[in-house]
């Protein structure tokens, strides 16, 4: 490419996005990308055995299907296909009951006994209100479109999950439900905002489903690399950008770059003010991941998870709470929460016939090296007896490994940062994609709206890139 306009270090989601912005224009934009395949976060591969397509990172897409962006670009065209599981979520007990979120409220409340009505209330406003809000709770703060709208998610929002939950629901299953969504967040329960995730994610299961691309999360990121292609985007992977000097002269630098990668490549052209904030940004829990090959499904004691593409282990509100508790204090849990994945259950493409994939991870402390692995299969046999029998080969990635695989993810950090209050909107500093150095920008998940497959941290970075540096 003759010189570019606009150069994008990272291919997540976020960096892809911010190229795709630009490549909108008209304008001349080139991604580096350190690894040999794209992607970052939504990237597949052959983990454990030949024909077992593992999710190397993210699973799930409630957030990329549901993206204000994405949601306006022709991936389909490219090959992305979504698939939507009979439920979008189920959360096993040891009687062996479930609680279950499915696509539809009314069949969802239909399960939820006493707090049917108490649920539609809270979930089921948020869910009538996101065609207006999604864009507010999607971005970088600032003056908010409907204000009411807003302040009436923000109230809820911006609770602890504990508390809301308690106030809220009457039986314990429903609060248990309710803190697994929220544990997303990698906060202790009892901490403000954890509500937030309990509430933006409860609602993309009825809002856009909690799906995934058939074939993997790759199919996502090879939809939105052909189509930054088609604009006349050009990537180069296998690139890993050791200095900002190194790249070609363009009017902007867009970095899909949390603060410590960031550092490394471009700290000595940042102010010593500025390279402190970035220096505190706070990376928070790490995750112990596992894949699985299984000689076939899962066998659940409860029947309804057979239908989810997700299942979130962990029992009682109170056991999740202090398994979180604990891995935020620096202990590894005895019995972790545990997110797991099985897209194979509703995409053949995933695996040999008759046999499956599953996902896994749990929260554990920031770089922990404790191996989680039996105790994480113990949470899943306590709800699945004779799960282990299952097992063809085992993928796992302790904090470390996905750090080493993806520089943004310091200490295992799956978010990229903390997102606690003080982080989630002055994210990486209150600068947010602004850095001071001229045309140098931040577009990763370090920046709001944050953590999640959804590319609006590339799009807002890439709207601002367009407005001061690329201004004609
Ligand atoms: C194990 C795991 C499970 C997850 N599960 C989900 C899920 O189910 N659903 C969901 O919505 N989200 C999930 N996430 C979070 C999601 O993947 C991230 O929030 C998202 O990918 C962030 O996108 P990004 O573009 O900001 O950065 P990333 O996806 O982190 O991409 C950054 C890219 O920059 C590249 N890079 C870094 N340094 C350099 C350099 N110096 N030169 C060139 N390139 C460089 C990296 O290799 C990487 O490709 C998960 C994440 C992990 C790790």
């Amino acid at each position: 490419m003759n010189q570019p306009d606009a150069v994008v270090v990272g291919s997540g989601p976020n960096g892809l996005a911010a190229a795709i912005v630009i490549a909108q224009t008209g304008r001349k934009v080139i991604v580096f990308e350190a690894e040999p395949t794209l992607g970052g976060g939504v990237r597949s591969a052959e983990l454990t055995l030949p024909g077992f397509v593992h999710d190397v990172c993210s699973a799930v897409h409630p957030l990329a299907a549901g993206s204000p962006f994405f949601r306006t670009l022709p991936l389909e065209s490219y090959g992305l296909e979504w698939v939507e599981p009979p439920a979008m979520l189920a959360h096993p007990f040891d009687a062996g009951t479930s609680a279950v979120i499915y696509r539809s409220i009314e069949r969802t409340t239909a399960e939820l006994e006493h707090d049917a009505a108490a649920y539609r209330r809270l979930v089921g406003s948020i869910v009538t209100a996101w065609p207006a809000i999604e864009m507010d709770v999607l971005g970088p703060p600032r003056l908010p479109r409907h204000p009411l709208k807003l302040a009436h998610f923000g109230l809820k929002a911006l609770q602890s999950v504990e508390r809301l939950a308690r106030n809220t629901f009457v039986r314990a299953e429903t609060r248990a439900l309710f803190a697994g969504i929220a544990a997303h967040g990698m906060l202790p329960l009892d901490r403000r905002p954890t509500a937030a995730f309990a509430l933006v994610l409860g609602a993309m299961a009825h809002v856009a489903g909690w799906v995934m691309p058939r074939g993997g999360a790759q199919r996502l990121t090879d939809a939105l690399a052909a189509h930054l292609r088609s604009l006349g985007g050009e990537i180069v992977a296998r690139a890993p950008v050791a200095s900002i000097d190194d790249l070609p002269r363009a009017k902007a630098v867009l970095c899909d770059l949390s603060p410590r990668p960031l550092l490394r490549i471009a700290g000595h052209r940042f102010p010593a003010w500025y390279r402190r904030k970035l220096e505190q940004y706070r990376y928070g829990l790490g995750a112990f991941k596992v894949d699985w090959a299984l000689d076939g499904p899962i066998p659940w004691r409860a029947a309804s998870c057979s239908l989810a593409g997700t299942v979130h282990i962990g029992g009682t509100m109170e056991e999740i709470a202090d398994a979180e508790r604990d891995a935020w204090s620096g202990r590894a849990p005895e019995q972790p929460f545990v997110l797991l994945a099985q897209t194979s259950l509703f995409d053949t493409t995933r695996a040999l016939a008759g046999c499956h994939t599953a996902w896994a991870y749990c929260h554990v402390p920031h770089g922990s090296t404790a191996d989680m692995l039996p105790r994480i299969e113990q949470q899943i046999e306590r709800f699945a007896p004779g799960f282990r029998r299952r097992v063809l080969a085992r993928s796992v990635r302790q904090p470390a490994d996905i750090e080493r695989h993806n520089a943004n993810l310091v200490g295992g950090d799956i978010g990229a940062g903390v997102s606690d209050l003080a982080q989630l909107f002055a994210r990486p500093t209150r600068h947010t994609y602004r850095t001071p150095v001229k045309g140098l920008y931040i577009c990763s998940a370090a920046t709001p709206p944050g953590v999640g497959v959804h590319g609006m941290c590339g799009y807002h970075a890439a709207l601002l890139a367009l407005k001061e540096a690329l201004r004609d």
